[in-house]
């Protein structure tokens, strides 16, 4: 048993074959990429990892927990947490109040205006705030906070989850070069310092090889290799298939 166990994943939608079969395992504190080209699967694949959707057949266990039966809350209660490609906070509320939601979800706690007003779980939202860098934006509107900035948040919010697991859909999708660089390092020193173990899809090859500790290649929903960054790059499958060469 790995940390995450990927067995005979198939996913159909009506006659057509989304992920076909797909076996792979994550190993806990790794930094695991799911790379391939558009189409190849990669949204799909995550989406049945984290519970939103049903595999056809096979099945998903985490620290062999059985996922295939979860609700997305007790997903992410088990220790998994995600981010989605578009941006997915609450625009009209700060960043501080952001996080103050997800920490109050997380702590099993009924939302209450008071709660807020009171500026419960202060010192923790500080803490992620300024662990994503927005310390000085704690109270900025989420919405009027640059894209890059906003992808921050939503680290700050998945982290408030305490995870064990993060899985992140292209992280850096819709940065400027700059904000992509300086969020792969913040990426991988928070799940470095934090021990959590890492799944994210990519489509920036830079990005892969800046953080990936393993890489697997996803075509026509097939997984057609899996290893090291050096390993992967040198398969003679995915420079004809992926890199195109
Ligand atoms: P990627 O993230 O690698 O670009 P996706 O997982 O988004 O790939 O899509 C894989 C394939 O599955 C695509 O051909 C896509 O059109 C198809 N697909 C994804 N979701 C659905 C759906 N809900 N219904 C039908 N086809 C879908």
């Amino acid at each position: 048993m790995a940390f995450l166990d990927v067995t005979n994943a198939t996913k159909k939608f009506g006659g057509f074959i989304a992920i076909n079969d797909v076996s792979f395992s994550v190993e806990k504190g790794a930094r695991h990429a799911i790379i391939g080209p558009n189409g190849a699967g990669k949204t799909t694949l995550f989406n049945l990892i984290s519970g939103l959707i049903l595999p056809t057949t096979g099945s998903i266990a985490l620290e062999g927990q059985r996922l295939s039966r979860m609700k997305p809350h007790e997903i992410v209660r088990i220790g998994m947490a995600r981010s989605f490609q578009k941006v997915n906070v609450f625009p009209r509320k700060t960043a501080f109040e952001n996080v103050q939601v997800a920490l109050i979800a997380n702590r099993k706690l009924q939302f209450n205006p008071f709660h807020a007003a009171a500026g419960l779980f202060g010192d923790e939202i500080m803490q992620l705030l300024e662990q994503v860098r927005l310390g000085g934006d704690s109270g900025r509107r989420a919405g009027e906070l640059a894209h890059g900035k906003q992808k921050q948040l939503e680290l700050a919010v998945a982290l408030a989850a305490e995870p064990k697991i993060l899985l992140l859909d292209e992280p850096t999708a819709g940065m400027s070069i700059a904000e992509t660089l300086s969020s792969i390092a913040l990426i991988r020193d928070i799940v470095q310092q934090r021990g959590i173990t890492l799944l994210f899809t990519e489509h920036d090859m830079n990005v892969v090889f800046e953080i990936a500790s393993t890489i697997s290649v996803l075509h026509h929903g097939e997984i057609i290799a899996t290893g090291l960054p050096h390993e992967v790059r040198a398969n003679d499958d995915v420079q004809r298939i992926y890199l195109g060469r």
